[in-house]
C-alpha cells in the first residue's frame, strides 16, 4: 500500500470505505457508464418502461444475461483483498459500493458488511413480494416460456436487484450508509469520480462529521480540495501489498 495511505488507516480508529467502478477495471469489468462500456452501446430502459412493457423486459433480461456471462469469469483483484483485509480487521465496519459485480463479497466480505447503494447484478427479486431469485432461474424460465420471467410465489414482475435509471435508491442501504460515514473517523473512496449522486454526498457527510478523507482515483474528483490525501493511479498499485 502506498506510504501515506498505509499511515492514515494506521492512525485511523474507524474506516469507512466507498467504491466505485475504478476498483473493478483491474479485474476486467469495463466501467458500464463509460465510453465503449455495455450501456453505452443500449438505449437506456427506465424502470417505468421496463414496468409497463414485455418488450422492454425482454431486451433488458437479454442485457443481463449478457452481463451474468462476462461476471461469472471475473475475479476481485488487489484493491477488493486490501478492502477485505481491512473488514477482517475490525477497523472497517462495512464497504459501501456503488458497483452491482458482487466482487467484494467474492474477496471474503460478509454480506451484511457490503452496502450495495446501487443493489446488485448478481440476483433478481419480484417487483411485489421481494422474493428472490437467482439470475440462472430467471433465464431458464425465459428459454422455456420465451416471456420474462415471472414471480414463483406470486406471479408478479421479476426485476434484476440493479436499481435502474428512474427507480428509487434503497433507502435503508442508504441510510445505512450514511451512518457508517458519519461514524468512522477516516472515508476512503476507490475508484469513484464522486459525480454520481448521491453516493457522492457520503464524503460529504463524513466531514462534517469530522473525517478526514483519502481518495484514490484514476482521475481528480470534486472534492480532491478537501481531502487530506490524493492518490491518482492504478488502485491495484496504490492499495495493493
Ligand atoms: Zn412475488
Amino acid at each position: 500500500m502506498h506510504p501515506e495511505l498505509a499511515r492514515l488507516v494506521y492512525e485511523a480508529k474507524t474506516v469507512a470505505v466507498l467504491t466505485g467502478a475504478g476498483i473493478s477495471t483491474e479485474s476486467g469489468i469495463p466501467d458500464f457508464r463509460s465510453p465503449g462500456g455495455i450501456w453505452s452501446q443500449f438505449r437506456i430502459i427506465e424502470y417505468a418502461e421496463f414496468m409497463a412493457s414485455e418488450k422492454a423486459r425482454l431486451e433488458d433480461w437479454r442485457r443481463r444475461f449478457a452481463m451474468e456471462d462476462q461476471l461469472g469469469e471475473v475475479k476481485p483483484n488487489r484493491g477488493h483483498e486490501m478492502i477485505a483485509r481491512l473488514v477482517a480487521s475490525g477497523k472497517c465496519p462495512a464497504v459501501i459500493t456503488q458497483n452491482i459485480d458482487g466482487l467484494h463479497q467474492a474477496s471474503g466480505i460478509p454480506d451484511d458488511k457490503v452496502i450495495e447503494v446501487h443493489g446488485t447484478a448478481r440476483h433478481a427479486r419480484c417487483t411485489f413480494c421481494g422474493t428472490r431469485h437467482e439470475i440462472a432461474e430467471c433465464r431458464a424460465m425465459l428459454e422455456k416460456t420465451a416471456r420474462a420471467p415471472v414471480c414463483r410465489e406470486c406471479g408478479s414482475v421479476v426485476k434484476s436487484a440493479v436499481v435502474m435509471f428512474g427507480e428509487a435508491m434503497p433507502e435503508v442501504a442508504f441510510a445505512r450508509a450514511v451512518e457508517v460515514a458519519e461514524n468512522c473517523d477516516l472515508f476512503l473512496t476507490m475508484g469513484t469520480s464522486l459525480v454520481v449522486h448521491p453516493a457522492a454526498s457520503l464524503p460529504v457527510h463524513a466531514l462534517r462529521a469530522g473525517a478526514k478523507l483519502a481518495i484514490v482515483n484514476r482521475e481528480p474528483t470534486g472534492l480532491d480540495d478537501y481531502a487530506t490525501l490524493v492518490l491518482n493511479g492504478e488502485i491495484g498499485e496504490l492499495a495493493g501489498n
